[in-house]
């Protein structure tokens, strides 16, 4: 374990939550763009093949990477993903997140009065959480900059999704009651950086809702899957799609460090669909059965306390 090609990598050598260098290895991610090598060969080149450290903070328990590609652009081309209409359709209507998103808006429709319930949903993707938002009753609007997907959010709901970046809004002065990030901040390199941003479109007194995986647990459920399923590999940051991986303690700092007060954070609904491009029905199913085996297997059994994503709000001072 260990080491890291300095062409490749610009190290990064403190928590980017709480800044402590007690940083140590906990697993490897390893990088495969074998699908980019037609639309992104340079992307192909530099990275298929290496790998790098996720390590852990010895303070705070938040995981990151030991090195960050030294690519330009590394993250806007890693999520140029050139989705088919067909998938964009299935996407969108797959509702297998829709319990996540029930239980979001719930949480926030018991903070912020009828009056104020303007949402902005960072990270839209094809708009089916502003769309439920919509239907009980918010004003809603989603921010993604992905081409593809924004264009098909805005068509299938109706409403405004935003092609732009956060500090866009901010300087057109839009304000919202509710900014939602769901499965989002673990994609972020250097996390508490975005929360500022996202603290400048909520309104005073306005709320954030983050939802994002529980560091720590989902790689002990990978290491789990490792040993009921031989040959699988562990994996929790392959590519760096995952970037930041949170405790409850790292949530909770970096959503302080941001501005936000109020601050509560408890287990998400256990709902653990797959979101893997080119996943068919049948992997889909092999998957989830998969998934309760894991579960199964777990301290605790299926009825595990272990929380495998967190839910959190805090409230813009
Ligand atoms: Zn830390």
């Amino acid at each position: 374990m260990g080491g890291m090609n300095e062409a490749r990598f610009d190290p990064v050598t403190a928590c980017w939550i709480c800044g402590e260098r007690r940083l140590s290895p906990v697993a490897r991610a390893i990088f495969e763009f074998s699908n980019y090598a037609g639309q992104d060969p340079e992307l192909h080149a530099a990275l298929t093949g290496e790998s790098i450290d996720l390590v852990r903070c010895a303070d705070c328990g938040f995981g990151q990477p030991a090195g960050l590609p030294s690519l330009p652009d590394y993250f806007g081309r890693m999520y140029d993903q050139r989705w088919s209409a067909e998938w964009l359709e299935a996407e969108f209507h797959d509702g297998t997140k829709d319990l996540i998103f029930h239980e979001v808006l719930r949480g926030l429709q018991r903070r912020v009065p009828p009056s104020e319930r303007t949402l902005l949903d960072l990270g839209a993707h094809v708009g089916r959480l502003i769309h439920l938002a919509a239907q009980s009753g918010w004003r809603a609007e989603g921010i993604e900059l992905n081409p593809r997907t924004s264009a098909y959010a805005e068509q299938a709901t109706g409403l405004k999704v935003h092609r732009a970046d956060l500090r866009d809004l901010v300087a057109e002065g839009r304000r919202y009651g509710a900014v939602t990030l769901v499965d989002v901040l673990e994609h972020i390199a250097e996390p508490v950086d975005a929360l500022r941003g996202v603290h400048g479109v909520i309104a005073p007194g306005g709320w954030i809702a983050v939802k994002v995986p529980h560091g720590p647990n989902q790689l002990m459920k990978e290491r789990i899957r490792g040993r009921v399923f031989r040959g699988y590999r562990p994996t929790v940051a392959d590519n760096l799609v995952h970037v930041s991986h949170f405790t409850p303690r790292a949530l909770r700092m970096a959503m302080e460090q941001a501005g936000f007060a109020d601050i509560d954070i408890r287990p998400a609904v256990p709902v653990v669909p797959p979101q893997r491009p080119g996943m068919g029905r049948a992997a889909r199913v092999a998957f989830l059965r998969g998934t309760a085996a894991v579960a199964a297997a777990l301290p605790g059994g299926a009825k595990s306390p272990l929380a495998m994503n967190l839910q959190a709000y805090g409230r813009r001072v």
